[in-house]
C-alpha cells in the first residue's frame, strides 16, 4: 500500500504502540488525531500534549474517525468493536503501527513470533546481535514500539517481538528474518474460536519474504506443522528446528552439539553444555536464536559467546536464591499450562509447586505426569482454587491454600527440605491477586528474601 495520498490519519487506541505511531506520523507531516475509548495513561497523555498532538479519551468521535484517509490501530482492539465495524463498512484502508513504522525504515528487521517463548528468544537475538557489535534495536510487542525506535536512531537491524495483533495488519511489512516458535491454543477468543484462524495470523510472519530472506520454524511444534501449507507463497529459505530429525537446511541436535545448517556448504555447531538458558524449551529457544544469527553470517564464536552469557530476562525461570540450600525459582510469566509444562520439565529436583490464580480454561491433565513424578507439594495462591485442589488431591499429598505471596512462601520454605526447588510457575493470570505478573514475580522475590 501506499501512503502517497494519505493527508488524514486517524489512530485508535493510546498505549505504546498508538503514542509510537502519533510521534511518527507527525514528525512525518500527517495529520494526526488519537482516539482512545479508555482513560489514557498519564505517562502517555502527556507526551501527547507536549507534542501538541490532537487527541481524544474515554469516547470515539465517529465523524472524525470516519473522515479520515488511513487509520492505525492498535492491536489490543477487536475488530468486533462497534468503530472498528464502522469503518470497515466505510472502507477506510486500517493497518497496524508495524505496518506504518516499516514504510519508515530500511533496518533489516527480524521478527518474533509464537505462542511460548517470543520475549525470551527475542531478546537473545538481541543480545547476539549487540555481542556482534551491530548496530540494533530492540522493540515492538516488548518495550519501545517499533515507531518510537525509529524517531530514536537509524538502526541497521530491529528485533522486533510480533504478537498474532500486531501481525493482522500488515500488508507490506516484511521480515528479511521471520521465527515462528510454536503456536499453543491461546487468545481464541479474537479468532473466532478458530485455531487455523490464529494460526494464520501467526504464519503472516513470512509475508512478503522473497529468497533472500529466511523463515525459522520449529518442525516439531504439531500445530505449527498442521499449518505449514500457509507458506505457499512464502520464497525464503525455510529453517526448521528441531530435535527429532537432520534437516538438509536448518537447525538439529546430534549428540550434544547444536548443528546449524543456513546453507549447504554454511555449517556450525555449538556445544549445548555453553547455553545459559535451562529447560527443553529454552533449547529451542537457543536453537531458533542460533539459526537467525547464523543466516545474518555472524561469527561463531560470538554466537557461542552470547549463547553462554545470556542473562534470562526476569519472571521466566528467574532464579531468585538458595536459602539454607533451597532454591526458590520465579516463573510468574508461566500463565498458561504449555509454559509450566516446560518449567516443570526442566526441573531435577524435587518440587514444591505455587501455582494459581485467574484459571484461562486451564486442563490440568497435561501436566499429571510431571506433577506424579516431580511435585511433592502444592501451595495453591488464589482467590479460587477449587480446580486445582479437585484436580491433583487424588495424586499429591500436601496441598495448602493461600491468599498471600508472603505466606506462599513460608510454607514452601517449610515445606521444601534442603535440596528442593520452590517453583511459582501459577499456569494462570494473575489478576485476582495481583496487578499483573510482574507485581506477583516481584512478591515472591520480596518475600523470599523476607526469609
Ligand atoms: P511470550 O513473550 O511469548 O509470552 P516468554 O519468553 O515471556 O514468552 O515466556 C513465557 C513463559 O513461557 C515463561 O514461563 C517461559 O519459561 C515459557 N517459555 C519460554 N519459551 C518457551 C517455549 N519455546 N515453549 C513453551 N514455553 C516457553
Amino acid at each position: 500500500m501506499t501512503l502517497d495520498k494519505v493527508k488524514n490519519i486517524v489512530i485508535l487506541g493510546a498505549g505504546e504502540s498508538g503514542c509510537g505511531a502519533a510521534l511518527l506520523a507527525a514528525t512525518k507531516g500527517f495529520r494526526v488525531f488519537v482516539s482512545d475509548a479508555g482513560e489514557i495513561k498519564p505517562e502517555y497523555l502527556k507526551e501527547l500534549q507536549e507534542n501538541h498532538i490532537d487527541f481524544e479519551q474515554k469516547q470515539h468521535s465517529t465523524e472524525k474517525i470516519l473522515g479520515s484517509d488511513l487509520i492505525i490501530k492498535s492491536p489490543g482492539i477487536p475488530e468486533k468493536a462497534e468503530i472498528m465495524q464502522q469503518i470497515r463498512h466505510k472502507g477506510i484502508p486500517v493497518i497496524s503501527e508495524i505496518e506504518f513504522a516499516s514504510h519508515f525504515t530500511h533496518a533489516k528487521i527480524i521478527g518474533i513470533t509464537g505462542s511460548n517463548g517470543k520475549t525470551t528468544t527475542t531478546s537473545l537475538i538481541y543480545h547476539i546481535l549487540q555481542t556482534a557489535g551491530l548496530n540494533a534495536g530492540l522493540g515492538g510487542n516488548i518495550g519501545k514500539s517499533f515507531a518510537r525506535l525509529l524517531l530514536e536512531k537509524t538502526y541497521d537491524y530491529i528485533v522486533l517481538e510480533l504478537s498474532s495483533f500486531q501481525l493482522d495488519d500488515i500488508a507490506d511489512f516484511k521480515c528479511h528474518i521471520a521465527v515462528l516458535l510454536n503456536i499453543t491454543p491461546d487468545h481464541l477468543d479474537r479468532y473466532h474460536y478458530d485455531i487455523g484462524e490464529y494460526a494464520r495470523s501467526k504464519y503472516k510472519i513470512g509475508l512478503n519474504q522473497t529468497e533472500n530472506d529466511f523463515f525459522i520454524y520449529n518442525a516439531d511444534d504439531k500445530i505449527s506443522m498442521d499449518f505449514i501449507g500457509e507458506l505457499k507463497k512464502n520464497q525464503a529459505v525455510r529453517l526448521p528446528v528441531t530435535m527429532k530429525f537432520k534437516p538438509e537446511t536448518g537447525v538439529y541436535t546430534e549428540e550434544n552439539q547444536i548443528i546449524v545448517k543456513t546453507g549447504k556448504q554454511v555449517k556450525t555447531s555449538i556445544d549445548m553444555n555453553i547455553l545459559s538458558l535451562v529447560g527443553t524449551h529454552n533449547r529451542y529457544n537457543s536453537m531458533a536464536a542460533s539459526a537467525a544469527a547464523k543466516a545474518l553470517n555472524i561469527k561463531d564464536e560470538d554466537i557461542r559467546e552470547a549463547l553462554a552469557g545470556f542473562k534470562n530476562i526476569e519472571h521466566r525461570l528467574e532464579f531468585v536464591a538458595r536459602v539454607h540450600g533451597k532454591e526458590f525459582i520465579n516463573d510468574s510469566k508461566a500463565t498458561n499450562v504449555n509454559s509450566v509444562w516446560y518449567a516443570l520439565e526442566s526441573m531435577v529436583h524435587p518440587v514444591v509447586w505455587i501455582a494459581g490464580g485467574i484459571d484461562k480454561g486451564n486442563n490440568y491433565a497435561e501436566l499429571l505426569d510431571l506433577v506424579k513424578e516431580k511435585v511433592k507439594a502444592i501451595v495453591c495462591l488464589g482467590l479460587d482454587n477449587s480446580k486445582i485442589i479437585d484436580f491433583f488431591s487424588p495424586y499429591v499429598d500436601l496441598i495448602f491454600e493461600t491468599d498471600n505471596m508472603q505466606e506462599a512462601v513460608e510454607i514452601s520454605y517449610k515445606v521444601a527440605d534442603p535440596g528442593d526447588v520452590v517453583l511459582l510457575s501459577p499456569a494462570c493470570a494473575s489478576f485476582d491477586l495481583f496487578k499483573n505478573y510482574e507485581d506477583r514475580g516481584n512478591q515472591f522475590k520480596e518475600a523470599v528474601r523476607n526469609l
